[in-house]
C-alpha cells in the first residue's frame, strides 16, 4: 500500500510545474509575433505578468491544453522552459523550427552585413545543421 501511495505522490509531484532539461527558443511567427518553440511544439503568448516577469504561453494548436511559462519573449533568446500543463493533442514538428530560424537568420544577416545573398543562404544551411545537433 505504501508503494502505491509513493508512486501516486511522485505522479502528482511530476504533474506540478516542472523545469524542462531542454531550453526553449523564441522565434518569430509568420505574423511576426514572438513564438516559443520547444522540442517541436509551438506556443503563442497568452499573458505576461509585469511584476514577476513571467510570460505565459499556450500551444498554438486549437484545443491543445498545453501551457508553459518563460522569463522572456525576446526573439532570438534561448530560455528556461517551465511546464504547467503538458497535454498536447498535436504531434511535434521539428522541421518547422528550422524553416522559421533559417528565415530569421537570413533576414538578420541581410540587414546587418554586406554579404551577397548567395553567401547568406549558404550560411543559413550551416545554421540549420547546428540546430539539428
Ligand atoms: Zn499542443
Amino acid at each position: 500500500m505504501d508503494k502505491v501511495s509513493d508512486a501516486f505522490n511522485k505522479l502528482s509531484i511530476s504533474s506540478k510545474i516542472s523545469l524542462s532539461d531542454f531550453k526553449a527558443t523564441i522565434t518569430p511567427s509568420q505574423k511576426k509575433a514572438p513564438q516559443l518553440h520547444h522540442l517541436g511544439y509551438y506556443y503563442k503568448k497568452s499573458y505576461s505578468n509585469q511584476s514577476s516577469g513571467k510570460i505565459s504561453w499556450r500551444c498554438v494548436k486549437n484545443n491543445s491544453k498545453a501551457s508553459v511559462y518563460s522569463n522572456t519573449d525576446k526573439v532570438g533568446d534561448n530560455c528556461d522552459f517551465h511546464i504547467l500543463h503538458e497535454e498536447h493533442l498535436d504531434e511535434p514538428n521539428m522541421s518547422k523550427i528550422y524553416l522559421l530560424e533559417r528565415r530569421r537568420f537570413i533576414k538578420v544577416r541581410a540587414a546587418n552585413s554586406d554579404d551577397k545573398a548567395r553567401k547568406i543562404v549558404s550560411q543559413a544551411c550551416f545554421v540549420n545543421f547546428l540546430l539539428i545537433f
